[in-house]
Protein backbone atom coordinates (compact mmCIF):
# COMPACT_ATOMS: atom_id res chain seq x y z
CA UNK A 1 0.00 0.00 0.00
CA UNK A 2 1.15 3.54 -1.23
CA UNK A 3 0.90 5.92 2.10
CA UNK A 4 0.78 9.06 -0.19
CA UNK A 5 -2.77 7.58 -1.12
CA UNK A 6 -3.74 5.73 2.19
CA UNK A 7 -6.63 6.59 4.65
CA UNK A 8 -4.55 6.93 7.58
CA UNK A 9 -5.85 10.06 9.86
CA UNK A 10 -3.21 10.08 12.23
CA UNK A 11 -3.43 12.62 15.53
CA UNK A 12 -0.37 14.79 17.08
CA UNK A 13 -2.45 15.25 20.12
CA UNK A 14 -3.66 12.69 22.72
CA UNK A 15 -7.26 12.72 22.78
CA UNK A 16 -8.82 13.91 26.25
CA UNK A 17 -11.18 10.90 26.74
CA UNK A 18 -9.00 8.64 26.37
CA UNK A 19 -7.01 7.23 29.54
CA UNK A 20 -4.94 4.06 28.89
CA UNK A 21 -1.89 3.92 25.98
CA UNK A 22 -3.99 1.25 24.14
CA UNK A 23 -7.30 3.62 23.59
CA UNK A 24 -4.63 6.53 23.21
CA UNK A 25 -2.80 5.05 20.24
CA UNK A 26 -5.32 3.50 18.68
CA UNK A 27 -7.07 6.45 18.22
CA UNK A 28 -3.95 8.82 17.49
CA UNK A 29 -2.46 5.74 15.17
CA UNK A 30 -5.64 6.76 13.09
CA UNK A 31 -6.63 2.50 13.68
CA UNK A 32 -10.13 3.38 14.85
CA UNK A 33 -12.67 6.39 15.74
CA UNK A 34 -15.25 6.94 18.03
CA UNK A 35 -18.92 7.53 16.58
CA UNK A 36 -20.84 7.83 20.26
CA UNK A 37 -19.91 6.38 23.61
CA UNK A 38 -18.49 2.98 23.59
CA UNK A 39 -19.12 3.03 19.43
CA UNK A 40 -15.88 2.32 17.50
CA UNK A 41 -15.04 1.91 13.62
CA UNK A 42 -12.19 0.16 12.97
CA UNK A 43 -10.07 2.04 10.01
CA UNK A 44 -8.02 0.26 7.73
CA UNK A 45 -5.17 -0.62 9.48
CA UNK A 46 -6.97 -1.36 12.39
CA UNK A 47 -9.28 -3.15 10.81
CA UNK A 48 -6.75 -5.51 9.14
CA UNK A 49 -5.19 -6.41 12.39
CA UNK A 50 -8.90 -7.39 13.42
CA UNK A 51 -9.16 -9.79 10.72
CA UNK A 52 -5.78 -11.17 11.55
CA UNK A 53 -6.47 -12.11 14.99
CA UNK A 54 -10.22 -13.57 13.63
CA UNK A 55 -8.50 -15.79 11.02
CA UNK A 56 -6.32 -16.97 13.96
CA UNK A 57 -9.40 -17.42 15.83
CA UNK A 58 -10.75 -19.71 13.23
CA UNK A 59 -7.74 -21.59 12.84
CA UNK A 60 -7.83 -23.11 16.38
CA UNK A 61 -11.99 -23.17 16.54
CA UNK A 62 -11.47 -25.47 13.51
CA UNK A 63 -8.80 -27.77 14.51
CA UNK A 64 -10.77 -28.68 17.28
CA UNK A 65 -13.73 -29.52 15.11
CA UNK A 66 -15.89 -26.55 15.85
CA UNK A 67 -18.08 -25.13 12.63
CA UNK A 68 -18.59 -21.41 11.60
CA UNK A 69 -21.81 -20.05 10.90
CA UNK A 70 -23.76 -16.49 11.42
CA UNK A 71 -26.44 -15.95 13.39
CA UNK A 72 -28.47 -12.48 13.38
CA UNK A 73 -27.52 -10.17 15.93
CA UNK A 74 -31.28 -9.46 15.95
CA UNK A 75 -33.17 -11.36 18.52
CA UNK A 76 -37.05 -11.94 19.50
CA UNK A 77 -38.26 -11.49 23.08
CA UNK A 78 -39.53 -14.59 23.19
CA UNK A 79 -36.38 -16.58 23.23
CA UNK A 80 -35.18 -15.09 26.17
CA UNK A 81 -38.54 -14.86 27.98
CA UNK A 82 -38.30 -19.18 27.51
CA UNK A 83 -34.62 -18.60 29.52
CA UNK A 84 -35.82 -16.13 31.95
CA UNK A 85 -33.15 -13.92 30.87
CA UNK A 86 -35.21 -10.86 29.35
CA UNK A 87 -35.76 -9.66 32.43
CA UNK A 88 -32.57 -10.62 34.70
CA UNK A 89 -30.46 -9.02 31.32
CA UNK A 90 -31.26 -5.56 32.60
CA UNK A 91 -30.90 -2.34 31.10
CA UNK A 92 -27.28 -3.86 29.55
CA UNK A 93 -29.43 -5.13 26.99
CA UNK A 94 -30.33 -3.51 23.63
CA UNK A 95 -33.96 -3.78 22.85
CA UNK A 96 -35.88 -2.21 20.32
CA UNK A 97 -39.38 -2.60 18.40
CA UNK A 98 -40.41 -3.31 14.67
CA UNK A 99 -43.15 -1.78 12.88
CA UNK A 100 -45.43 -4.44 14.61
CA UNK A 101 -44.59 -3.43 18.10
CA UNK A 102 -43.08 -6.33 18.63
CA UNK A 103 -39.89 -6.86 20.87
CA UNK A 104 -36.29 -7.96 20.10
CA UNK A 105 -33.17 -7.37 21.30
CA UNK A 106 -29.69 -7.13 19.95
CA UNK A 107 -27.86 -10.06 20.92
CA UNK A 108 -25.35 -9.36 24.07
CA UNK A 109 -24.61 -13.77 23.78
CA UNK A 110 -26.52 -16.11 21.56
CA UNK A 111 -27.06 -18.77 24.14
CA UNK A 112 -30.61 -18.80 23.83
CA UNK A 113 -30.23 -18.37 19.75
CA UNK A 114 -28.10 -21.17 18.80
CA UNK A 115 -29.66 -23.82 21.84
CA UNK A 116 -33.02 -23.27 19.43
CA UNK A 117 -31.77 -23.03 16.55
CA UNK A 118 -30.52 -26.94 17.14
CA UNK A 119 -33.45 -27.72 19.13
CA UNK A 120 -35.07 -28.90 16.11
CA UNK A 121 -32.89 -30.19 13.64
CA UNK A 122 -30.50 -32.29 16.12
CA UNK A 123 -32.48 -35.42 17.55
CA UNK A 124 -30.20 -38.10 17.94
CA UNK A 125 -27.48 -38.46 20.37
CA UNK A 126 -25.48 -39.90 17.05
CA UNK A 127 -25.25 -36.53 15.72
CA UNK A 128 -23.20 -35.24 19.08
CA UNK A 129 -21.24 -34.07 19.91
CA UNK A 130 -21.78 -30.44 18.14
CA UNK A 131 -19.47 -27.12 18.49
CA UNK A 132 -20.81 -24.03 16.37
CA UNK A 133 -19.50 -20.77 16.75
CA UNK A 134 -19.20 -17.30 15.25
CA UNK A 135 -17.69 -14.23 15.17
CA UNK A 136 -19.84 -11.34 15.19
CA UNK A 137 -20.97 -8.17 16.45
CA UNK A 138 -22.57 -8.06 20.15
CA UNK A 139 -24.06 -5.51 21.48
CA UNK A 140 -24.16 -4.58 25.87
CA UNK A 141 -25.31 -1.10 26.94
CA UNK A 142 -22.56 -0.85 29.32
CA UNK A 143 -23.41 1.53 32.11
CA UNK A 144 -20.07 3.15 31.84
CA UNK A 145 -18.28 2.11 28.60
CA UNK A 146 -14.36 3.03 28.95
CA UNK A 147 -11.12 2.50 28.14
CA UNK A 148 -11.77 2.45 23.93
CA UNK A 149 -12.90 -0.93 23.04
CA UNK A 150 -12.09 -2.83 26.35
CA UNK A 151 -15.47 -1.63 27.50
CA UNK A 152 -17.46 -1.08 24.52
CA UNK A 153 -21.36 -1.17 23.53
CA UNK A 154 -20.65 -2.48 20.23
CA UNK A 155 -17.78 -4.73 20.16
CA UNK A 156 -16.84 -7.75 17.65
CA UNK A 157 -16.76 -11.75 19.45
CA UNK A 158 -16.22 -15.33 18.82
CA UNK A 159 -18.66 -17.28 20.65
CA UNK A 160 -18.82 -20.89 20.61
CA UNK A 161 -21.45 -23.14 21.82
CA UNK A 162 -21.00 -27.14 22.20
CA UNK A 163 -23.96 -29.63 22.44
CA UNK A 164 -22.94 -33.39 24.06
CA UNK A 165 -24.95 -36.48 25.68
CA UNK A 166 -23.60 -36.05 28.71
CA UNK A 167 -21.22 -34.32 31.63
CA UNK A 168 -17.75 -36.36 30.28
CA UNK A 169 -18.37 -35.39 26.67
CA UNK A 170 -19.08 -31.71 27.87
CA UNK A 171 -16.35 -31.91 30.31
CA UNK A 172 -14.06 -32.99 26.68
CA UNK A 173 -15.57 -30.06 24.82
CA UNK A 174 -14.54 -28.04 27.38
CA UNK A 175 -11.15 -29.47 27.56
CA UNK A 176 -10.62 -28.45 23.69
CA UNK A 177 -11.99 -25.09 23.88
CA UNK A 178 -10.01 -24.43 26.45
CA UNK A 179 -6.78 -26.05 24.60
CA UNK A 180 -8.00 -23.47 21.49
CA UNK A 181 -8.00 -20.33 23.05
CA UNK A 182 -4.51 -21.12 24.83
CA UNK A 183 -3.12 -21.30 21.10
CA UNK A 184 -4.78 -18.49 20.26
CA UNK A 185 -3.12 -16.26 22.88
CA UNK A 186 -0.16 -17.88 22.58
CA UNK A 187 -0.14 -17.29 19.06
CA UNK A 188 -0.97 -13.61 18.90
CA UNK A 189 2.06 -13.24 21.45
CA UNK A 190 0.09 -12.39 24.65
CA UNK A 191 1.35 -12.98 27.95
CA UNK A 192 -2.01 -14.54 30.09
CA UNK A 193 -3.75 -16.56 32.91
CA UNK A 194 -6.26 -18.92 33.08
CA UNK A 195 -8.00 -18.48 36.53
CA UNK A 196 -11.51 -19.68 37.34
CA UNK A 197 -14.19 -17.39 36.96
CA UNK A 198 -17.53 -16.34 38.50
CA UNK A 199 -19.71 -17.72 36.36
CA UNK A 200 -22.84 -15.20 36.56
CA UNK A 201 -25.17 -14.46 34.07
CA UNK A 202 -24.42 -17.56 32.13
CA UNK A 203 -25.00 -19.40 34.56
CA UNK A 204 -23.77 -23.15 35.06
CA UNK A 205 -21.21 -24.54 37.07
CA UNK A 206 -17.79 -23.47 36.11
CA UNK A 207 -15.94 -21.62 34.13
CA UNK A 208 -12.13 -19.95 33.72
CA UNK A 209 -11.04 -16.65 32.04
CA UNK A 210 -8.24 -15.85 29.84
CA UNK A 211 -6.73 -12.60 31.42
CA UNK A 212 -3.89 -10.79 29.28
CA UNK A 213 -1.97 -9.27 31.83
CA UNK A 214 -1.49 -5.78 31.98
CA UNK A 215 -1.76 -2.81 34.29
CA UNK A 216 -4.56 -1.53 33.38
CA UNK A 217 -7.06 -3.69 32.74
CA UNK A 218 -10.16 -3.68 35.04
CA UNK A 219 -9.87 -7.17 35.94
CA UNK A 220 -8.38 -8.32 39.03
CA UNK A 221 -6.69 -11.77 39.36
CA UNK A 222 -5.16 -13.52 42.73
CA UNK A 223 -3.11 -16.06 41.98
CA UNK A 224 -0.76 -18.49 44.01
CA UNK A 225 2.89 -19.19 43.19
CA UNK A 226 3.41 -22.37 45.16
CA UNK A 227 0.42 -23.94 43.38
CA UNK A 228 -1.54 -23.26 40.60
CA UNK A 229 -4.48 -22.23 41.91
CA UNK A 230 -5.97 -18.50 40.50
CA UNK A 231 -9.05 -17.12 40.15
CA UNK A 232 -10.78 -13.74 39.63
CA UNK A 233 -10.96 -10.90 42.46
CA UNK A 234 -14.93 -11.89 41.75
CA UNK A 235 -14.00 -15.95 42.22
CA UNK A 236 -11.76 -15.94 44.88
CA UNK A 237 -12.57 -17.71 47.83
CA UNK A 238 -11.53 -15.94 50.91
CA UNK A 239 -10.12 -18.12 54.02
CA UNK A 240 -9.94 -15.85 57.00
CA UNK A 241 -9.31 -17.80 60.02
CA UNK A 242 -10.66 -15.91 63.06
CA UNK A 243 -11.75 -18.05 66.36
CA UNK A 244 -12.00 -16.12 69.65
CA UNK A 245 -12.13 -17.95 73.02
CA UNK A 246 -12.79 -14.74 74.82
CA UNK A 247 -15.78 -14.70 77.41
CA UNK A 248 -19.00 -13.09 76.02
CA UNK A 249 -18.82 -9.57 77.58
CA UNK A 250 -21.70 -7.35 78.32
CA UNK A 251 -23.55 -5.44 75.63
CA UNK A 252 -22.11 -1.25 76.28
CA UNK A 253 -23.46 1.88 74.09
CA UNK A 254 -21.20 3.90 73.51
CA UNK A 255 -21.29 7.65 72.51
CA UNK A 256 -19.03 8.03 69.61
CA UNK A 257 -20.30 11.42 67.21
CA UNK A 258 -19.64 11.64 64.32
CA UNK A 259 -17.09 8.65 64.44
CA UNK A 260 -18.75 6.72 61.30
CA UNK A 261 -15.80 5.14 59.18
CA UNK A 262 -13.93 2.14 59.71
CA UNK A 263 -10.98 4.02 60.19
CA UNK A 264 -12.10 7.15 62.43
CA UNK A 265 -13.50 3.73 64.31
CA UNK A 266 -10.29 2.57 65.01
CA UNK A 267 -9.21 5.69 66.43
CA UNK A 268 -11.77 6.34 68.29
CA UNK A 269 -12.08 2.89 70.22
CA UNK A 270 -7.88 2.64 69.23
CA UNK A 271 -8.31 -1.17 68.86
CA UNK A 272 -8.25 -3.33 65.43
CA UNK A 273 -10.16 -2.91 62.31
CA UNK A 274 -10.80 -6.41 62.93
CA UNK A 275 -12.60 -6.18 66.12
CA UNK A 276 -15.31 -3.95 64.26
CA UNK A 277 -18.63 -5.83 62.52
CA UNK A 278 -18.84 -3.49 59.70
CA UNK A 279 -22.35 -2.49 57.73
CA UNK A 280 -23.39 -2.31 54.10
CA UNK A 281 -27.14 -1.64 53.79
CA UNK A 282 -28.39 -2.40 49.75
CA UNK A 283 -31.16 -2.23 48.33
CA UNK A 284 -32.13 -5.93 46.64
CA UNK A 285 -34.42 -6.33 44.12
CA UNK A 286 -36.72 -3.53 45.70
CA UNK A 287 -35.76 -4.82 49.71
CA UNK A 288 -33.41 -3.19 51.61
CA UNK A 289 -30.63 -5.84 52.78
CA UNK A 290 -27.72 -5.34 55.67
CA UNK A 291 -24.79 -6.93 55.39
CA UNK A 292 -22.09 -7.26 58.14
CA UNK A 293 -18.07 -8.15 57.76
CA UNK A 294 -15.60 -8.50 59.84
CA UNK A 295 -14.78 -4.72 59.70
CA UNK A 296 -10.78 -5.19 58.13
CA UNK A 297 -12.45 -6.50 54.77
CA UNK A 298 -14.22 -5.71 51.64
CA UNK A 299 -17.27 -6.68 50.68
CA UNK A 300 -17.07 -8.68 47.12
CA UNK A 301 -20.08 -7.48 45.87
CA UNK A 302 -20.63 -10.32 43.44
CA UNK A 303 -20.48 -13.04 46.04
CA UNK A 304 -23.53 -11.40 47.77
CA UNK A 305 -25.28 -11.13 44.25
CA UNK A 306 -24.72 -14.42 43.87
CA UNK A 307 -25.74 -15.43 47.43
CA UNK A 308 -29.03 -13.41 46.85
CA UNK A 309 -29.70 -15.27 43.87
CA UNK A 310 -30.56 -11.68 41.63
CA UNK A 311 -29.59 -10.13 38.95
CA UNK A 312 -26.59 -7.52 39.01
CA UNK A 313 -28.33 -4.60 38.18
CA UNK A 314 -31.06 -5.37 41.09
CA UNK A 315 -28.53 -5.04 43.82
CA UNK A 316 -28.07 -1.14 44.46
CA UNK A 317 -26.04 0.70 47.82
CA UNK A 318 -28.78 2.38 49.86
CA UNK A 319 -29.35 6.29 49.77
CA UNK A 320 -28.95 7.95 53.26
CA UNK A 321 -32.13 8.23 52.98
CA UNK A 322 -33.10 4.28 53.14
CA UNK A 323 -30.78 3.84 55.50
CA UNK A 324 -32.28 6.32 58.19
CA UNK A 325 -35.70 4.94 57.54
CA UNK A 326 -34.72 1.14 58.12
CA UNK A 327 -31.97 1.90 61.12
CA UNK A 328 -33.36 5.16 62.64
CA UNK A 329 -30.00 6.43 62.81
CA UNK A 330 -27.93 8.72 60.07
CA UNK A 331 -25.23 6.25 58.16
CA UNK A 332 -22.17 5.69 59.83
CA UNK A 333 -24.15 3.86 63.14
CA UNK A 334 -25.64 0.90 60.83
CA UNK A 335 -25.66 -2.26 62.94
CA UNK A 336 -27.23 -5.69 63.66
CA UNK A 337 -28.93 -5.19 66.79
CA UNK A 338 -32.37 -3.49 66.42
CA UNK A 339 -33.14 -3.31 62.90
CA UNK A 340 -36.60 -2.79 62.38
CA UNK A 341 -38.64 -5.82 61.54
CA UNK A 342 -38.69 -6.98 58.37
CA UNK A 343 -35.30 -5.66 57.18
CA UNK A 344 -33.19 -8.64 55.87
CA UNK A 345 -29.80 -9.03 57.85
CA UNK A 346 -27.11 -11.25 56.48
CA UNK A 347 -23.65 -11.64 58.06
CA UNK A 348 -20.58 -13.11 56.82
CA UNK A 349 -19.71 -16.21 58.56
CA UNK A 350 -16.70 -15.31 60.05
CA UNK A 351 -18.81 -12.77 61.89
CA UNK A 352 -20.27 -16.09 63.86
CA UNK A 353 -16.98 -16.69 65.40
CA UNK A 354 -15.91 -13.18 66.51
CA UNK A 355 -16.38 -12.18 70.08
CA UNK A 356 -16.97 -8.76 71.42
CA UNK A 357 -16.97 -6.86 68.11
CA UNK A 358 -17.92 -3.16 67.98
CA UNK A 359 -21.39 -2.60 66.22
CA UNK A 360 -23.37 0.29 64.70
CA UNK A 361 -25.73 1.26 67.37
CA UNK A 362 -28.67 1.81 65.21
CA UNK A 363 -28.78 5.65 66.79
CA UNK A 364 -27.46 8.64 65.44
CA UNK A 365 -23.77 8.88 66.85
CA UNK A 366 -23.83 5.30 69.10
CA UNK A 367 -21.90 2.67 69.16
CA UNK A 368 -22.25 -1.22 70.74
CA UNK A 369 -19.56 -2.65 72.31
CA UNK A 370 -19.44 -6.84 73.00
CA UNK A 371 -22.20 -7.85 70.86
CA UNK A 372 -22.09 -11.18 70.06
CA UNK A 373 -23.28 -13.30 67.10
CA UNK A 374 -26.40 -15.41 68.91
CA UNK A 375 -26.32 -14.00 71.62
CA UNK A 376 -27.73 -10.34 70.64
CA UNK A 377 -28.47 -10.91 67.25
CA UNK A 378 -29.10 -13.43 64.76
CA UNK A 379 -29.51 -13.55 60.58
CA UNK A 380 -28.81 -15.54 57.82
CA UNK A 381 -25.36 -16.62 57.61
CA UNK A 382 -23.27 -16.31 54.14
CA UNK A 383 -20.39 -18.34 53.91
CA UNK A 384 -17.84 -16.27 51.80
CA UNK A 385 -18.71 -12.62 50.96
CA UNK A 386 -15.24 -11.38 51.33
CA UNK A 387 -13.10 -9.75 48.02
CA UNK A 388 -9.78 -11.44 48.20
CA UNK A 389 -6.98 -9.58 49.35
CA UNK A 390 -2.79 -9.61 48.51
CA UNK A 391 -1.45 -11.60 51.04
CA UNK A 392 -5.01 -14.09 52.18
CA UNK A 393 -4.42 -17.41 52.18
CA UNK A 394 -4.47 -19.38 48.88
CA UNK A 395 -7.41 -21.88 49.43
CA UNK A 396 -5.55 -24.72 48.03
CA UNK A 397 -2.12 -25.52 49.47
CA UNK A 398 -2.30 -21.99 52.17
CA UNK A 399 0.87 -20.11 50.72
CA UNK A 400 -0.30 -16.42 50.66
CA UNK A 401 -1.81 -15.41 47.28
CA UNK A 402 -0.70 -12.62 44.81
CA UNK A 403 -3.01 -10.14 43.26
CA UNK A 404 -2.03 -8.85 39.78
CA UNK A 405 -4.41 -6.97 37.10
CA UNK A 406 -5.18 -7.75 33.23
CA UNK A 407 -7.99 -7.95 30.25
CA UNK A 408 -10.42 -10.54 30.66
CA UNK A 409 -10.00 -11.62 26.34
CA UNK A 410 -11.84 -15.18 26.41
CA UNK A 411 -13.97 -17.03 28.44
CA UNK A 412 -15.18 -20.42 28.45
CA UNK A 413 -18.42 -22.10 30.19
CA UNK A 414 -20.08 -25.27 31.58
CA UNK A 415 -23.15 -24.56 31.02
CA UNK A 416 -25.07 -27.81 31.84
CA UNK A 417 -28.93 -28.15 31.23
CA UNK A 418 -29.55 -24.38 31.91
CA UNK A 419 -30.80 -23.35 28.73
CA UNK A 420 -31.19 -26.55 26.99
CA UNK A 421 -33.97 -27.45 30.03
CA UNK A 422 -35.47 -24.40 29.64
CA UNK A 423 -35.97 -24.28 26.02
CA UNK A 424 -37.16 -27.47 25.71
CA UNK A 425 -34.05 -28.80 23.85
CA UNK A 426 -33.98 -32.40 23.78
CA UNK A 427 -32.34 -35.95 22.02
CA UNK A 428 -32.90 -39.25 22.00
CA UNK A 429 -29.84 -41.65 23.80
CA UNK A 430 -28.50 -44.45 23.28
CA UNK A 431 -31.83 -46.06 24.98
CA UNK A 432 -34.47 -44.06 23.60
CA UNK A 433 -34.93 -41.60 26.46
CA UNK A 434 -35.40 -38.21 26.09
CA UNK A 435 -32.21 -35.31 27.63
CA UNK A 436 -31.62 -32.12 27.55
CA UNK A 437 -28.25 -31.26 25.93
CA UNK A 438 -25.23 -30.44 28.33
CA UNK A 439 -24.00 -27.53 26.82
CA UNK A 440 -21.25 -24.77 27.25
CA UNK A 441 -20.27 -21.76 26.09
CA UNK A 442 -17.51 -19.86 25.16
CA UNK A 443 -16.30 -16.49 24.13
CA UNK A 444 -13.49 -14.48 22.95
CA UNK A 445 -13.69 -10.40 22.91
CA UNK A 446 -11.93 -10.00 19.27
CA UNK A 447 -11.93 -6.44 19.56
CA UNK A 448 -11.02 -6.22 23.24
CA UNK A 449 -7.92 -8.39 22.05
CA UNK A 450 -6.22 -5.75 19.51
CA UNK A 451 -6.61 -3.34 22.68
CA UNK A 452 -4.97 -5.82 25.30
CA UNK A 453 -2.30 -6.40 22.45
CA UNK A 454 -1.34 -3.07 22.12
CA UNK A 455 -1.52 -2.64 26.44
CA UNK A 456 1.36 -5.38 26.24
CA UNK A 457 3.09 -4.02 23.21
CA UNK A 458 4.04 -0.67 22.92
CA UNK A 459 6.15 2.21 24.01
CA UNK A 460 6.32 6.16 24.51
CA UNK A 461 6.47 6.60 20.42
CA UNK A 462 3.90 4.35 19.71
CA UNK A 463 2.79 0.82 19.00
CA UNK A 464 4.85 -2.15 18.72
CA UNK A 465 2.64 -4.82 16.84
CA UNK A 466 3.74 -8.80 16.80
CA UNK A 467 4.81 -9.66 13.50
CA UNK A 468 1.91 -12.00 13.27
CA UNK A 469 -1.14 -9.57 13.77
CA UNK A 470 0.69 -6.09 12.04
CA UNK A 471 -0.96 -4.84 10.12
CA UNK A 472 1.49 -4.45 7.20
CA UNK A 473 4.77 -6.56 7.39
CA UNK A 474 7.34 -3.90 6.46
CA UNK A 475 7.31 -0.27 5.88
CA UNK A 476 9.72 1.18 3.42
CA UNK A 477 10.63 4.93 4.25
CA UNK A 478 11.46 6.95 1.32
CA UNK A 479 13.32 9.67 3.19
CA UNK A 480 13.59 12.10 0.75
CA UNK A 481 10.44 11.64 -2.35
CA UNK A 482 12.05 14.02 -4.34
CA UNK A 483 15.18 12.48 -4.42
CA UNK A 484 14.85 10.19 -7.74
CA UNK A 485 17.50 7.49 -6.85
CA UNK A 486 15.73 7.25 -3.54
CA UNK A 487 12.05 6.75 -4.90
CA UNK A 488 13.12 4.39 -7.65
CA UNK A 489 15.24 2.24 -5.45
CA UNK A 490 11.92 2.41 -2.79
CA UNK A 491 9.79 1.08 -6.00
CA UNK A 492 12.10 -1.72 -6.61
CA UNK A 493 11.51 -2.84 -3.19
CA UNK A 494 7.97 -2.13 -2.79
CA UNK A 495 7.49 -4.40 -5.59
CA UNK A 496 10.12 -7.31 -4.51
CA UNK A 497 8.55 -7.97 -1.13
CA UNK A 498 5.15 -7.86 -2.45
CA UNK A 499 5.47 -10.10 -4.87
CA UNK A 500 6.74 -12.80 -2.23
CA UNK A 501 3.61 -12.39 -0.54
CA UNK A 502 4.91 -9.63 2.20
CA UNK A 503 2.65 -7.07 2.95
CA UNK A 504 4.60 -3.38 2.39
CA UNK A 505 3.76 -0.10 3.36
CA UNK A 506 5.68 2.78 1.17
CA UNK A 507 5.74 5.83 2.61
CA UNK A 508 6.07 7.53 -0.64
CA UNK A 509 4.08 11.20 1.02
CA UNK A 510 6.13 14.48 0.05
CA UNK A 511 6.85 15.04 3.77
CA UNK A 512 9.83 15.68 6.01
CA UNK A 513 11.57 12.60 7.17
CA UNK A 514 10.70 14.00 10.82
CA UNK A 515 6.89 13.23 10.28
CA UNK A 516 7.20 10.05 8.27
CA UNK A 517 9.76 8.33 11.27
CA UNK A 518 7.18 9.67 13.55
CA UNK A 519 4.46 8.19 11.85
CA UNK A 520 6.37 5.04 11.61
CA UNK A 521 6.84 4.64 14.94
CA UNK A 522 2.91 5.73 16.11
CA UNK A 523 1.76 2.66 13.89
CA UNK A 524 4.08 0.34 14.76
CA UNK A 525 5.11 -1.66 11.83
CA UNK A 526 7.59 -4.32 12.91
CA UNK A 527 10.02 -4.09 9.73
CA UNK A 528 11.40 -1.20 8.39
CA UNK A 529 13.46 -0.48 5.69
CA UNK A 530 14.25 3.18 5.48
CA UNK A 531 16.04 4.05 1.64
CA UNK A 532 18.33 7.51 1.97
CA UNK A 533 21.45 9.06 0.70
CA UNK A 534 23.12 5.92 0.23
CA UNK A 535 20.46 4.90 -2.73
CA UNK A 536 22.82 5.35 -5.04
CA UNK A 537 25.03 3.25 -3.47
CA UNK A 538 22.34 0.75 -3.30
CA UNK A 539 22.17 0.64 0.35
CA UNK A 540 19.22 1.24 2.75
CA UNK A 541 19.00 1.30 6.70
CA UNK A 542 17.00 -2.33 8.32
CA UNK A 543 15.50 -1.85 11.86
CA UNK A 544 12.91 -3.47 13.49
CA UNK A 545 10.44 -1.91 15.67
CA UNK A 546 10.83 -3.69 18.63
CA UNK A 547 14.24 -2.89 18.88
CA UNK A 548 15.23 -0.19 17.23
CA UNK A 549 18.72 -1.16 16.36
CA UNK A 550 20.20 0.09 12.58
CA UNK A 551 21.94 -1.90 10.10
CA UNK A 552 22.94 -0.94 6.94
CA UNK A 553 22.58 -3.47 4.55
CA UNK A 554 22.63 -4.00 0.79
CA UNK A 555 19.41 -3.60 -1.21
CA UNK A 556 19.87 -7.20 -2.32
CA UNK A 557 20.02 -8.54 0.94
CA UNK A 558 16.26 -6.80 2.06
CA UNK A 559 13.98 -9.97 0.79
CA UNK A 560 16.48 -12.05 2.68
CA UNK A 561 16.12 -10.40 6.13
CA UNK A 562 12.93 -10.13 5.71
CA UNK A 563 12.23 -13.83 5.61
CA UNK A 564 14.91 -14.44 8.47
CA UNK A 565 12.52 -12.37 11.02
CA UNK A 566 9.56 -14.37 9.39
CA UNK A 567 10.87 -17.63 10.47
CA UNK A 568 12.41 -16.42 13.77
CA UNK A 569 8.63 -15.55 14.65
CA UNK A 570 7.59 -18.98 14.03
CA UNK A 571 5.30 -17.70 10.86
CA UNK A 572 5.25 -19.27 7.32
CA UNK A 573 5.46 -17.00 4.08
ZN1 LIG B 1 -1.62 -22.41 46.46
Amino acid sequence: MRMSNMYMPTLREVPAEAEIPSHQLLLRAGMMRKLVSGVYSYLPLGYRVIRKIENIVREEMDRQGAQELLMSAIQPKELWEESGRWSTFGPEMFRLKDRNDREFCLGPTHEEYFTSLIKDEVKSYKQLPLNLYQIQTKYRDEKRPRFGVIRAREFIMKDAYSFDKDEEGMRESYRKMWEAYDRVFTRLKLKFRVVEGDSGAMGGSSSHEFIAMAETGEGVIAYCEACDYAATNEKAKVVYNIESDEAERELERVHTPNVTTIDELQEFFNIEKNRFGKALVYIAKGDPVVVIIPGDRELNETKLINYLGIPEHELVMADENIIEEITNAKKGFTGPIGLKDGVRLIVDSRITRMKNIIVGGNETDYHIKNANYGRDFKGEIAEDLLLVEEGDICPKCGAPLKMDRGIEVGNIFQLGTKYSSSLNAKFLDEDGKEKPFIMGSYGIGVSRTVAAIVEQYHDENGIIWPLVVAPYHVIITVVNSNNEEQSQLGEKLYSELINEGIEVMLDDRNERAGVKFNDRDLIGIPIRITVGKKAGENIVEYSLRKDNEKIEISADKVLEKVKEEFKKEGLKL
